[in-house]
Formats: structure tokens, C-alpha cells, sequence
């Protein structure tokens, strides 16, 4: 009885924030500008609502009951979901209620200000805002308690087992890594990717990138796909799991590559233990909001593996490349299928993060993660962030940033208050790597790959990751699935190993 009430009651909350999605994915889809405003309260409102909800005393005494009642059957799917409760109200509890307004509130202003100060291509003008939402983000740091660090308890929710410690470890060894394999390639001639520019009909690339979606398992009888200028994939359950993604006229990788990239996240969603739909696994009751995916890091590890170990691969293009040059036939007539693969993982170091390639593009990610560090530690003062971005950009990829906009300010996230989740790009690249070694040791994996067979790579992730949901932390499941915590290792071989190839590197 008191777990049906429990249950009941975390489905309503698991509602809630499935109609506050929906309202976003509008607002980012079909909604004109000029309902911004109402649609933001609107979001607002039910985000709220769910929260009252989770630590209203009817939650609390079905909690209570539904606590007593899994004791006796403990490491249970059930008792998962009364533990996640149970943290996520300690957690609420813990933030005072005008700093969750200050927060929302400064979301929004310190946004426009930010917008202003892009156009102006000036971080002065964005100085005075940022300096006041890292204050509000150290103060959340502060009420949400933490051991070592403060920015351990922002790391945390986005991704548990991510530390400063760990995180210095780990992106040191990568940097030591990445810093002399990017300096090689980019000393090596070039291969030749004109061909991936000119003029290329939308509607055309849009039909293969979506079929090529679909090869991989997106299942699109479950979802659908638009278009957005900043693409994404965002579920209301995994029985309506939807995609946007962006396509240039001019360029021919961006829509395949962004489409394959949310297909994953898609995939990811969609095969959750059906089990899972309407309780707390399927929803982050931290940040409150719907999801089945575990974290920002397990589920960017699922888009790269599609994106990159698998759409990027000489097997890939070896079995879908006719179908793309049937599709452009005056651009591509006279590429060979070899010619196209190179083209497509070619690296070359610039200023943008979301423009990097594969092998350049957690250089971004570190940086930024020390600056986020230092900020919230209050050992840089906002006043040296320009420089100090300026320096690292400089001295990580041997770029001079122009301007403020094409540096310190090209990023929303600082804007919104998202201080600890660009590490997770990185996690997610780590992460991929590590699955896909060891899925690609099991036979029947390697055999479906090398026939363009993605039926059992996709039995292996389901197994071992996706039905999971929200069950298990990072560490967990791949402490699981590949019998170690997270580990740089793979990631590392598996980037020497793709540009040697593209680069004949000896
Ligand atoms: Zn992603």
C-alpha cells in the first residue's frame, strides 16, 4: 500500500517535469520568439511544482513507509529508487529557498547580459554578471556541502564521481597525451576536404542522415526529428524520444555527424527498462528533470561512440558511402570512398569548441574545467578570466583568439549558472572509448561491425548500459561492463591509433 502511494506519487513528479520537457522542446523547436518570456515561467512553474512535491509530507510519510518496507530487500531496483528519494530531499533541504530563486533569476538576466556583450565582442561588459553568478554557484556549493572542494559539490550534480582530483588526474593525462599527437598531425600535410563544401540541398541531407540514423537504431516510430540551431535530444519517456539537428546548405558532414551524435543519445533513451518509465529511475530529482539516461557523462558516451567509433570508422563509410554519393552525385562523383573517410576526420586546431574535430576538441574541454576550478575556488578572479583563456587557448592548440566573442564568451554555459558540466564532453569521450574496446572483444559485436550489423553492438550497450537507466552511477556500470572504474587508456590508443591511420603516421 505505502509503496503504491510512493510510486504514485513519484509518477506524478516524473509528470511534471515530462511536461515542463515538452514545453522546452517547443520553445527550441516551433515556438516564436515571442513567447519566450510566459514559456519560461511557464517551465518554471511546473519545475517548481515537482519539487514541492518531492518534499512535500505526503512524499515524505510515503517515503518513510516505502523506506521500511525495502530494507529487507536490499541492491533491488526498488530500494534504488527509495535511496535516490531519499538524496534527492536531503538535498532540497539543503538549498535555501531564495538562493534557488537568485539563481533562476540571475539565469536569466546575467543571459541577456552575456547576448550583449557577445554582439559587443567585449567580456567587460559580461564581467560584473559573471562575477555575481559565481558567487551564487560558490554559495550553492556551500549549502550543498562538500569535502575537498566546493566545486566537487557542482561537479557532482551533473555527474557523481566527478572530482576535482580525479578530474586533475585525468584530463593531466590526457592533455600530456593529446598536446604532442596534435602537434604531429597538424605538422603533417593536410588530406583534401573541399569536396565536403559547396552546395549540398537540405531536404537531400536530411533524408540520409536520417536513414542512416535509423540504420544505427534510432527507432523513429518512437520519435521524431527536427531541426534547431543548437541540436539536441530530449525524451518524454522512452516511448516518444525525439532528435534536432542542424543542416548547412554549404557544408555536408555537419547534419550527418550531429544527426548520428543525437541518435545516440536517442538510442540511449529509448532502451531503458520499460520498467523504469514514471519512476524516480527515470528522473533526475537533483536537477529535476525527466531522463533515463544516468548522468551528462554516460550519456555523451553514448552519442561519441556512435558519432565517432562507429560513423567516423573505414567500415562505416565502406558500407554507406554509395548511398551518400548516390544522394550528391556532382559533389562527390569523383571522391572515392577512402578520399571521403580522411576528409571527414581531418584535425585542425582553431579557437571554437563546438567547431573542433575529434582529436583537438577536449583541449577546449580542460581548459576550460581549470578556469571553472579556479573561479569557484577564488583563486582567479573574473577580472583575469580573458587572459587566462586567451594564454591556455594559446598555449593548448596554438591558436591567438581574435576577439571576445570567438573566445571567453562563446559559450552559454557560464551565462546560465552550468558551472561543471563541460568536463562531461570529456568523460563522455573516455567513456565511449572504454565501452567500445571491450564491446568490440566479444566476437559476434566485431562480426556485426565489420558488416555494417549494428544489432550487436547495440544487444551489448543494452545489456550492459542502456536498459540500466538511472540504477547505477558511472563507476558502477562501468565497473560492470568493462571490470574497471573509468580509465583514459582506451581513449588515448584509440586516438593515436585513428590519426595514425588518417595521417600514415609512423
Ligand atoms: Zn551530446
Amino acid at each position: 500500500m505505502s509503496r503504491a502511494k510512493f510510486l504514485e506519487l513519484s509518477g506524478r513528479i516524473n509528470d511534471l517535469l515530462n511536461a515542463a520537457s515538452i514545453l522546452a522542446w517547443d520553445s527550441r523547436t516551433m515556438m516564436p520568439a515571442s513567447g519566450a518570456e510566459t514559456r519560461g515561467q511557464q517551465i518554471a512553474t511546473l519545475t517548481v511544482a515537482a519539487r514541492d512535491l518531492l518534499c512535500s509530507d505526503a512524499m515524505r510519510h510515503a517515503l518513510d513507509a516505502a523506506e521500511a518496507e525495502v530494507a529487507n530487500t536490499p541492491g533491488t531496483a526498488e530500494a534504488a529508487m527509495v535511496e535516490q528519494v531519499r538524496a534527492a530531499q536531503t538535498y532540497h533541504d539543503r538549498i535555501p529557498v531564495a538562493l534557488v530563486q537568485q539563481r533562476n533569476l540571475l539565469a536569466v538576466t546575467a543571459h541577456e547580459v552575456w547576448a550583449g556583450a557577445t554582439r559587443e565582442k567585449d567580456f567587460a561588459i559580461f564581467a560584473p554578471a559573471l562575477t555575481e553568478m559565481v558567487e551564487v554557484c560558490r554559495a550553492w556549493a556551500d549549502a550543498a556541502g562538500y569535502e575537498k572542494h566546493p566545486y566537487d559539490a557542482l561537479l557532482t550534480t551533473y555527474e557523481q564521481g566527478n572530482t576535482v582530483a580525479g578530474l586533475d588526474q585525468l584530463l593531466g593525462r590526457l592533455r600530456d597525451h593529446v598536446v604532442p599527437l596534435a602537434r604531429e598531425v597538424h605538422a603533417a600535410p593536410q588530406p583534401d576536404d573541399s569536396f565536403l563544401f559547396g552546395s549540398f540541398d537540405p531536404a537531400r541531407q536530411r533524408q540520409v542522415a536520417s536513414a542512416l540514423a535509423q540504420q544505427i537504431g534510432y527507432d523513429l516510430s518512437r520519435g521524431r526529428i527536427d531541426t534547431a540551431l543548437h541540436p539536441f535530444e530530449i525524451s518524454f519517456t522512452r516511448e516518444d524520444v525525439r532528435l534536432t539537428t542542424w543542416v548547412s546548405p554549404k557544408s555536408l558532414s555537419k547534419a550527418i555527424f550531429t544527426t548520428l551524435h543525437e541518435a545516440g543519445h536517442g538510442i540511449y533513451e529509448q532502451n531503458i527498462d520499460p520498467a523504469f518509465t514514471r519512476t524516480p529511475l527515470a528522473t533526475d530529482l537533483i536537477l529535476l528533470y525527466a531522463v533515463g539516461g544516468v548522468s551528462f557523462g554516460m550519456h555523451e558516451s553514448q552519442s561519441r561512440l556512435w558519432e565517432n567509433h562507429v560513423g567516423r570508422s573505414r567500415a562505416f563509410w565502406a558500407r554507406h558511402y554509395g548511398t551518400l554519393r548516390d544522394a550528391f552525385p556532382d559533389q562527390l562523383g569523383s571522391v572515392s570512398v577512402e578520399q571521403f573517410w580522411r576528409a571527414i576526420n581531418r584535425s585542425a586546431p582553431g579557437t571554437h569548441r563546438t567547431h573542433a574535430d575529434e582529436l583537438t576538441y577536449d583541449l577546449h574541454v580542460i581548459f576550460r574545467t581549470e578556469i571553472e576550478r579556479d573561479l569557484i575556488a577564488g583563486t582567479l578572479p573574473v577580472a583575469e578570466v580573458r587572459d587566462a583563456w586567451n594564454d591556455a587557448t594559446k598555449a593548448a592548440l596554438g591558436v591567438s583568439v581574435p576577439d571576445d566573442a570567438e573566445g571567453v564568451l562563446q559559450d552559454v554555459h557560464w551565462a546560465t549558472g552550468q558551472f561543471g558540466t563541460f568536463c562531461n564532453y570529456t568523460v563522455g569521450n573516455v567513456v565511449a572509448a572504454q565501452l567500445f574496446e571491450t564491446a568490440a572483444n566479444e566476437s559476434d559485436v566485431a562480426a556485426g561491425l565489420a558488416q555494417a550489423d549494428y544489432t550487436p553492438l547495440r544487444g551489448w550497450l543494452r545489456e550492459h548500459v542502456m536498459r540500466h537507466g538511472r540504477r547505477h552511477i558511472r563507476d558502477e556500470l562501468l565497473t560492470k561492463a568493462t571490470g574497471r572504474p573509468i580509465d583514459p587508456a582506451p581513449y588515448l590508443a584509440h586516438l593515436t591509433r585513428r590519426f595514425g591511420e588518417v595521417y600514415d603516421l609512423n
